[in-house]
Formats: structure tokens, C-alpha cells, sequence
């Protein structure tokens, strides 16, 4: 039988289907805007945004009010910690479980 050239050898692992970025499970806690506080909400015009400006994985909408996509929000609590009217607080997830 003719020898496999050096190098034939590869893994055996295949790449699986890929999650698109979502968070899935692991977040632990997810930011909840408060719109009594947000002041485009508030205001009903478009202002601040600093939210949109710091997330670093672009989920927090641009819009009146502002709208979190929780899909792929994975709960770095950067807004919350930038948001100037503290309008935005980290719930823990287990609330949010059904049961
Ligand atoms: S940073 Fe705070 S006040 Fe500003 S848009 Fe976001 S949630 Fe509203
Ligand atoms: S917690 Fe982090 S990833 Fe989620 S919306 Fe806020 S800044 Fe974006």
C-alpha cells in the first residue's frame, strides 16, 4: 500500500452551525429601560442616544424610545453605566425564566 504523504492527517472535527452572534443562555443579567426616565422617550424627540453611541455590540436602536435586541444584547452593562439619566438598570435573568 502506497504511504499518505506527510501532513494527510487532519482533525476529526467538523464546524457546526454557527449561532449568527446570538447570546443565546449565558447573559446574566439584561438591561431594562426605564422611559419614564429615557429623554427621547420623555421628550418624545430625538435626543441623547449615548446608549446607541456605547454599546459595543450596535443592539440598542436608534428610535423613540430606544429599543433593546436581546437576541444579541450580552449584558456588558456598558449603557447602563453611561446612560446620563440612569434609565437603564440590570435585571438579573432568572427573573425573566418561565417556568
Ligand atoms: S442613554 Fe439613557 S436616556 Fe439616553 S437614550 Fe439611552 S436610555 Fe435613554
Ligand atoms: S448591556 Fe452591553 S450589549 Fe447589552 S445593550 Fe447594553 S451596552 Fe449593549
Amino acid at each position: 500500500m502506497k504511504e499518505k504523504p506527510f501532513g494527510y492527517r487532519k482533525s476529526h472535527s467538523e464546524p457546526g452551525p454557527g449561532d449568527g452572534g446570538r447570546t443565546g443562555s449565558w447573559r446574566v443579567k439584561r438591561p431594562v429601560i426605564d422611559l419614564e426616565k429615557c429623554i427621547p422617550a420623555k421628550r418624545n424627540k430625538p435626543a441623547c442616544f449615548t446608549c446607541w453611541v456605547f454599546c459595543p455590540d450596535n443592539v440598542i436602536s436608534r428610535t423613540i424610545p430606544p429599543v433593546i435586541d436581546y437576541q444579541y444584547c450580552k449584558g456588558c452593562e456598558i449603557c447602563a453605566e453611561e446612560c446620563p439619566a440612569d434609565a437603564i438598570t440590570m435585571v438579573d435573568e432568572t427573573i425573566f425564566i418561565k417556568e
